[in-house]
């Protein structure tokens, strides 16, 4: 069995963003020359995602909306998890509900995806500099 292990890093310039990384991912998968098995992609931040969904930008906006919904960034105070001088709570809990990690099969040396499904990072704490890890293993 063959084994691939790439962090990909991202330096989002503002504080939430959406970022559409399957190209990324593709080019991890063809550098590991794996034909069959499973490819793991997993945000290393508990303030970020990664996710599979439409490459579709109303459909990113409306995330963005009900994600403000669910746990808005402000008022800081709100969240207890402030209280540690941090500014991040809704972060964490957008994280927990756009999932931490996605797994790909990989057939014939391709993500075998459906047809609409796209894989992204979502940030949740940006302006500074966060990884992504991508491991494939098979043969
Ligand atoms: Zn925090």
């Amino acid at each position: 069995m063959k084994s691939y292990r790439k962090e990909l890093w991202f330096d989002i310039p503002t504080r939430r963003a959406f970022l559409h990384i399957t190209p990324k991912v593709e080019e991890c998968l063809r550098e590991s020359g794996i034909r069959e098995g499973l490819c793991l992609v997993n945000a290393m931040h508990i303030t970020a995602s990664v996710f599979i969904n439409d490459n579709e930008s109303g459909l990113h906006a409306d995330y963005e909306r009900w994600l403000e919904q669910l746990a808005p960034h402000e008022p800081i105070r709100q969240y207890r998890h402030n209280d540690t001088g941090e500014d991040n709570g809704d972060a964490h809990l957008k994280r927990q509900i756009m999932g931490r990690e996605v797994v790909v099969a990989v057939t014939e040396g391709r993500l075998d995806l459906g047809p609409w499904e796209r894989i992204f990072y979502g940030e949740f704490d940006g302006r500074r500099r966060k990884r992504v890890l991508v491991k494939i293993i098979g043969e």
